[in-house]
């Protein structure tokens, strides 16, 4: 029984799942080693709350309660002492995930379920990383959380039965939907997700069209909410470029190879939503004036 859960990492999605289960009446403690970031992700959870509130879906009452099952800190080890369920959702890298992981195994009680959000990385291979295996398991978020209905369940090849169960069950009491998947790279959701963005970003690298074109292609004429590039800039270039790699890596195909466009922008920086500047320019978290200046005269005359 789930009633205590610890979130590892306070970014993009540590926020999110945080809200969610405090939102469900777990006791939350969201962990991270910046304090700053704890800051920002308080602030994003207040301005969500809001939001949801302005919206009829919280109330006064729902959000003192969000807010009293929810604290912070910077300490790991103080963090997970007391969970039932730990989320890891720190950076999308394997050498800092396995040594969270090892932390986590030595700090958390015995029956705690380890659980991770990570992308594209092997949950086998963080399990190895534990004396636990059966109780790790990837618990996949879709951003932004709050809204997002799905959870994507990743079995290890060691999960056991009851470890899936469990978090099946805790999905259910967030309100979202699970959907049971094996341990391949990139799972269920990234193994297509990524192709299609990565294929995007080669299109706008080749000149075949400018930003906004290649967006309302995939808006208007495949029914997306957001185009590829939009949505690119919101995961993160940084976050869609690892989970290329662990793709192009895993599978040993030159089909997931990142486009070269996507690798120069993450080493300038330009990493979308959270440095205010991807594919688009952003400002505290909102599109602000369209398409990046580095992409305004981006397209060859004759695809005009
Ligand atoms: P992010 O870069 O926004 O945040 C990562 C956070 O982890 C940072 O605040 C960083 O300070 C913290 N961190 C790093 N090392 C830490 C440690 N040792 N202990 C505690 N905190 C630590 O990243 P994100 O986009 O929130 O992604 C987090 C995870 O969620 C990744 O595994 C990513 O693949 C996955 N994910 C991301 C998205 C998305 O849309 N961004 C969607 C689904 C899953």
């Amino acid at each position: 029984m789930i009633k205590t859960v610890a979130v590892v990492g306070a970014g993009t999605m540590g926020n999110g799942i945080a809200h969610v289960f405090a939102q469900a009446s777990f006791k939350t403690v969201l962990i991270d080693v910046n304090p700053e970031q704890l800051e920002r992700a308080q602030a994003t959870i207040a301005q969500n709350i809001a939001r949801q509130m302005a919206k009829g879906l919280l109330t006064e009452t729902e959000k003192t309660n969000l807010l009293n099952c929810l604290s912070t800190t910077t300490s790991l080890m103080q963090g997970v002492a007391q969970a039932d369920l730990v989320v890891e959702a720190a950076t999308e890298n394997e050498t800092i995930k396995l040594d969270i992981f090892k932390q986590m195994d030595a700090a958390a009680p015995l029956h705690a379920i380890l659980a991770t959000n990570t992308s594209s990385i092997s949950i086998t291979k963080i399990a190895a990383a534990t004396k636990r295996a059966g109780q790790v398991i990837g618990m996949h978020f879709m951003n932004p959380v709050p809204v997002m209905k799905l959870v994507e369940v990743i079995n290890g090849y060691n999960t056991s039965q009851a470890t899936t169960a469990t978090v099946v069950a805790t999905c259910e009491q967030l309100q979202k939907t699970p959907c049971i998947v094996n341990d391949y790279p990139g799972f269920v959701a990234n193994r297509i997700l990524m192709p299609m963005i990565n294929e995007a970003i080669g299109a706008l690298h080749e000149g075949v069209a400018n930003v906004q074109a290649i967006d309302t292609v995939m808006k208007l004429g495949m029914a997306h909410p957001m185009g590829p590039l939009q949505l690119a800039d919101f995961i993160g270039l940084d976050v869609c470029l690892a989970i290329l790699r662990v793709l192009h890596q895993g599978f040993g195909n030159a089909k997931y190879a990142p486009c070269v466009l996507l690798s120069n922008m993450v080493a300038a920086g330009k990493l979308g939503v959270k440095t205010g500047e991807g594919f688009y320019t952003y400002q505290s978290g909102t599109k602000i004036s369209g398409i990046s200046s580095q992409f305004a005269a981006t397209i060859h005359s004759h695809s005009l």
